[in-house]
């Protein structure tokens, strides 16, 4: 079975509820959202009736909530202990967010391993496995997953060997709570060609195990193979193109694993902006790709 969805936008009105709501009108069966903005660590309270309700509207139209994510927001930073409040901030609002994450029971939770700045990538590695170790001690019925970056700056997490490096020094009842978010998009602009995916899925089943893939962000991508940019296209506007893609989500490894479009609006800088997914979806489903964006109207493509 296919399980495709999209970024999704959690609001403080509607919360979960919205975030259903507005994966249903895409043709989505599951999704992913922030608990808040993706930039800061301000959140809200969540409110159990619109949470009963949202899990309820899920349940009418068959959505497995267990293959839903939450993404983290990407200010948390693991890798560096320089500071040793901050370092301790960030590892207790991830504590913060999986409580979260259990109680709106969506249960998984999408993070980046976060960038070594002015130390090296050994120190940032055993400072995203130390504060995890610690995050997670206590945590039951939550996970993290490890979102395999592009390598842009100083990112940790850039190859299937700083993902193995991570998880190895995980303490044993940890690591059954880490697993690993793949992104096309990054891949891509870490020096994986999307085109060679099985050669990439022997090399992640040998080294890490194929079953830590719990989640995969399709994206295409702005940059060429190994540019270390991280830059989201729309599905066919970019150097991987649609065909690369679709042997992504329909492998056979990888059957069952969340698919989670990460694309940027139509648009997006203009007043009459929209969100792709929809006819993303729709062209995946149909294994077919369609031109649907007015390249004269959209601003920012290739
Ligand atoms: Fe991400
Ligand atoms: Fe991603
Ligand atoms: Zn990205």
């Amino acid at each position: 079975m296919l399980y495709i969805g999209s970024h999704t936008s959690y609001l403080k009105d509607k919360q979960l509820y919205g975030v259903v709501e507005e994966s249903l009108s895409y043709g989505a069966n599951i999704f992913m959202f922030y608990t808040g903005s993706n930039q800061s660590t301000q959140r809200f309270q969540i409110d159990h009736e619109l949470r009963d309700k949202a899990h309820k509207l899920m349940k009418e139209n068959g959505m497995d909530k267990d293959k839903c994510v939450v993404h983290a927001p990407f200010i948390i930073n693991l890798a560096n202990n320089t500071d040793n409040g901050k370092y301790n901030f960030y590892i207790n609002f991830l504590k913060q967010e999986l409580n979260r994450c259990i109680e709106l029971d969506i249960r998984k939770l999408v993070l980046h391993p976060g960038s070594y700045t002015t130390l090296n990538r050994e120190k940032g590695i055993e400072n995203i496995a130390n504060g995890l170790n610690i995050a997670l001690k206590d945590i039951e019925g939550a996970s993290v997953l490890l979102e395999y970056m592009s390598g842009k700056g100083t990112e940790v997490g850039t190859s299937i060997d700083d993902l193995k490096a991570i998880i190895d020094l995980l303490d044993s009842e940890v690591y059954k709570k880490v697993f690993v978010c793949l992104d096309t998009c990054h891949m891509n602009d870490s020096g994986v060609d999307i085109n060679e995916i099985d050669k990439f899925l022997d090399e992640f089943d040998e080294k890490i195990g194929i079953d830590k893939i719990k989640c995969v962000h399709i994206n295409d991508s702005y940059n060429p193979l190994g540019s270390h940019k991280d830059r989201h296209a729309n599905l066919g506007y970019g150097t991987i193109g649609f065909d690369a893609l679709l042997n992504v989500i329909y492998n056979k490894r990888l059957e069952g694993v969340p698919m989670i479009l990460e694309t940027p609006w139509i648009n997006r800088n203009l007043k009459d902006t929209w969100a792709p997914y929809k006819e993303e979806i729709s062209m995946i489903k149909k294994r077919e790709f369609n031109d649907y964006i007015n390249k004269e109207k959209a601003s920012d493509l290739l």
